[in-house]
């Protein structure tokens, strides 16, 4: 028996289980870390790949008003004068007279710093930009960037997609993939990185149009997050005020999460009207235009984007889905993952390690693996595997038992609800891909049995 009782999530138990189970780990650890850098662990480059794979099956696959693309992350330096990154893609930094901390101005309340209350510098802009050289020879002329963002990556191509896939408009290109920006105000795990990926879509629409499709993908990319588990009253829109506007944005909406250490921006919808096109057009010299057959006119479109960070959805998710209870007089932390995001689908588990088990048990995680990922784990208690698996998400336990190797049946346990059920094997593959397809957990075959996590002996 433990005396712990369930708690609310923290940004500490995150970050902590994180670490213990191999979700996410500091950059370079074993040389002391590399400041807001993060390196995703095992189950953590599961759970990331299934967040980019669910949005990207709900943005590019479920749709044919939209197609993907995979720009390169070093561009052309013009891009970034044309996009008005070189200009103004900076933050105002102040450091502490005192204790020499750096801070970022406007979020301080006042002239002081937090951490000792020493006096701060007048502010100065700085750049968020990385930069370095192309070729052997550093010199001005051969700066590159790394993107700060994926989305121009999209602009500079809107003309070569035009022209390849035949899209009218609306019609949207969307792009996910790492993004670089050297922050100042760091230490709040995956929230802020200096490396992170984004997952981004820029919708071409008839200017008239722009409000409408604003609208639309503030709706749809609030429902994508709930869709996926996100719980309806940790989500809210923010519209931007007219001082806070990007220079680049007629309008702006944040989708924001309410995170452990508050209320924080996950996905931002902005309409960029015809800033970025036309600038492009400009620096370029090349025609954006875009030619509508209907009325045979020329017009440079607008742009609706909806911006996320998968690293941030990925905390939100987590965060979600972090829970606390009391089970058999033990605490029990519970990732209740959505099916389709939880890092490993189903443990396999032979109560003992007994050869003949093994075997059984073996056979059973080869044919499964052929469909999911799936965990074999022969160490420990039951129980502690259980908790284990609870633990980082796993939707199913598949149990093995001695009776197994005479019935062929084997047990299958429910995460969220720890209820059991005996099933053949022969059915095993059936009702799982049932069960991960969203399917009512547990209708009960004819004779079938259905009991509670430790109330059968
Ligand atoms: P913030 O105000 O938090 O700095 P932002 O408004 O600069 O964010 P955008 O430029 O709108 O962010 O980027 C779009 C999305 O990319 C954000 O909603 C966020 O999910 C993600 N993102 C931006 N910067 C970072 C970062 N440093 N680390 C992780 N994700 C980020």
């Amino acid at each position: 028996m433990t005396e712990a009782t369930p708690g609310k999530v923290t940004m500490e138990k995150i970050v902590s289980l994180c670490q213990r189970r191999g979700f996410i780990f500091p950059s370079s650890e074993i040389y002391g870390g590399l400041s807001s850098l993060w390196d995703y662990g095992p189950l953590g480059v599961e759970l990331k790949q299934n967040v980019k794979r669910a949005w990207w099956r709900a943005i590019v696959q479920q749709r044919d008003d939209m197609v993907g693309l995979d720009a390169s992350i070093l561009m052309h330096p013009k891009v970034w004068e044309a996009s008005g990154h070189l200009e103004s893609f900076s933050d105002p930094l102040v450091e502490c007279k005192n204790c020499h901390l750096r801070w970022r101005a406007d979020e301080l309340a006042g002239s002081h710093c937090p951490s000792c209350g020493g006096e701060v510098t007048e502010p100065q802009m700085f750049n968020l930009m990385f930069k370095t050289f192309i070729g052997p020879v550093e010199e001005e002329a051969n700066v590159v960037y790394l993107r700060p963002e994926t989305a121009q990556g999209i602009f500079v191509n809107f003309q070569n997609v035009l022209n390849t896939s035949r899209k009218r408009l609306p019609f949207g290109i969307a792009q996910m993939g790492k993004a670089f920006r050297n922050e100042i105000t760091t230490g709040k795990f995956i929230f802020r990185c200096r490396e992170f990926e984004q997952m981004e879509i820029e919708y071409f629409v008839k200017p008239e149009t722009a409000d409408k499709w604003f609208d639309y993908w503030l709706t749809e990319r609030r429902n994508w997050y709930i869709s996926l588990g996100i719980k309806e009253q940790n989500l809210r829109l923010r519209p931007h005020t007219k001082e806070e506007l990007a220079h680049y944005a007629r309008k702006c909406c944040d989708i924001d999460y309410q995170f452990p250490m508050g209320w924080a921006e996950l996905e931002g919808i902005a309409n960029r009207g015809d800033y970025d096109l036309a600038q492009h057009a400009k620096y370029s010299g090349k025609n954006l235009t875009y030619h509508d057959e209907d009325t045979n006119e020329n017009f440079v479109p607008y742009i609706i984007e909806p911006s996320a960070g998968v690293d941030r959805s990925v905390l939100a998710f987590l965060c979600d889905a972090y829970d606390e209870e009391i089970a058999e007089g033990e605490l029990r932390a519970v990732l209740r993952l959505n099916l389709t995001l939880a890092p490993i689908k189903a443990a396999i588990l032979p109560l003992s390690k007994k050869e003949n088990l093994v075997k059984f048990a073996r056979e059973i995680y080869a044919d499964l693996r052929q469909c999911w990922m799936v965990l074999y784990d022969d160490t420990q208690s039951i129980g502690r595997r259980y908790r284990r698996q609870d633990e980082i998400g796993t939707p199913f336990c598949v149990t093995i038992d001695f009776q197994s190797l005479e019935d062929n049946q084997v047990t299958i346990r429910e995460r969220d609800t720890m209820n059991q059920i005996r099933i053949p094997v022969a059915e095993l593959k059936n009702t799982l891909t049932a069960k991960l397809a969203g399917e009512a957990l547990f209708v009960l075959p004819p004779g079938g049995q259905i009991w509670k996590e430790g109330s059968k002996s």
